[in-house]
């Protein structure tokens, strides 16, 4: 137990001068990683001490008119809001966008910089209003302009006005036409099923922009055979393969009923057994292999598969292979109380492969899974670029 007032004070001094030394250590490492310039301290994460308010504050007054640094300021902007300083970019872009002394050029380098802060920082009117202006002001970044504008109307879903923007695009960049087919899809289905021919006119604008669009065609279908034209709507379902055989999956159940519709069942056996060989997949599999056995019995369709597999190797197929070896009874897990060990292997086989095969849509572009079909991605944002 200390008992010394001197003892005392002895080991508070040397707690202070432990605690001091520390703080001085500190700073010293801090000025280390800052560097000799002023720059890196300018860039700091930290947004509300003053002093670096200041050096914001005097890096702007000092250079903004300097043509020779504008490169520098642009960059420091763009860096700002990747690090989610929203608030310092803006008012680095505003400053320069506004600044009457600065090249033309790089004033509107500076707004289309501020257009994306406001973006990112959710500000969607200011952002809309001021890509407006740079679309109706002829400003030399406006076709980069109006791509922002679209994907801000894609956020609103606001399908006419990303429609009407994307049509101004279109006269300078041939290439937005696929995205432009998607708007009047988008437009097709928000439409009241009643209003047919509204319908068909946005369709068939949807094709006029982009001939390979899958999605109007599968759309036409449906409301064709809505409408009571099963001849029409297979018609349009034909065409989908054409245009995207990835997705014929979508259409399967429909063309059948289009066939059952027509009375021409012998049509859909004959189309899913060419379709199956000129786009193999699982969900023409599920579809043929029941007209197989009703066609030939369970022989003839158990042949069909061996040798399909051989060719196209696939877990589904191996799945629908165990569920006619065990007599079409499925490979549910519900099995027999006692089932011997070779059925026993093929429920399990059958069960597995099955599971397995199970993988819904994916993203090209960004991998995003879905287990239900997205024409936009919901990750990404792009279009079509979901598959099987
Ligand atoms: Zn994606």
């Amino acid at each position: 137990m200390i008992s010394s007032p001197w003892l005392l004070l002895a080991l508070f001094l040397a707690i202070a001068a432990g605690f001091f030394l520390g703080r001085m250590e500190t700073r010293r490492r801090r000025r280390l990683r800052r560097g000799p310039r002023g720059l890196p301290t300018f860039l700091s994460r930290d947004t509300t001490t003053s002093p670096r308010d200041h050096a914001l504050e005097a890096l702007l007054s000092s250079t903004d008119t300097d043509p020779d640094t504008v490169d520098t300021h642009l960059a420091m902007g763009r860096l700002f809001r990747k690090r989610g300083e929203l608030e310092r970019a803006t008012r680095l872009h505003q400053r320069m966008a506004d600044n009457p002394e600065l090249p033309e050029t790089v004033r509107e380098d500076a707004a289309l910089e501020l257009a994306r802060d406001y973006l990112s920082a959710g500000l969607l009117d200011r952002a809309e209003a001021l890509l407006q202006h740079m679309v109706d002001h002829g400003n030399r970044h406006a076709p980069l302009a109006m791509r922002q504008l679209m994907m801000l109307f894609e956020q609103e879903r606001d399908w006419h006005s990303a429609l009407n923007t994307g049509e101004r695009l279109l006269r300078r960049d041939a290439s937005v036409a696929p995205v432009l087919a998607h708007y009047c899809c988008e437009l097709a289905e928000r439409l009241n099923p009643r209003e047919e021919n509204a319908r068909r006119r946005l369709l068939h604008r949807a094709l006029t922009f982009d001939p390979g669009c899958a999605r109007a065609s599968i759309l036409q279908g449906q409301l064709e055979r809505a409408a009571g034209h099963p001849e029409r709507a297979l018609r349009a379902y034909r065409r989908v393969r054409r245009q995207a055989p990835q997705h014929l999956p979508l259409v399967l159940d429909d063309l059948a009923a289009c066939f059952s519709d027509l009375e021409r069942e012998d049509e859909l056996f004959d189309m899913l057994l060419d379709l199956s060989l000129a786009h193999p997949s699982s969900a023409l599999l599920r579809r043929l292999v029941p007209l197989l056995v009703a066609r030939g019995g369970e022989g003839e369709a158990v042949r069909f598969l061996t040798s399909y597999l051989q060719q196209h190797p696939s877990l589904e197929g191996l799945g629908e292979l165990a569920s006619l070896a065990l007599g079409g009874e499925g490979p549910a897990e519900t099995a027999p109380e006692s089932p011997n060990a070779q059925e026993q292997s093929l429920r399990l086989l059958g069960a597995l492969t099955k599971r397995a095969a199970n993988t819904g849509y994916q993203c090209s572009q960004c991998g995003y899974r879905a287990t239900k079909m997205h024409w936009h991605c919901p990750s990404c944002k792009h279009w079509n670029t979901l598959a099987p």
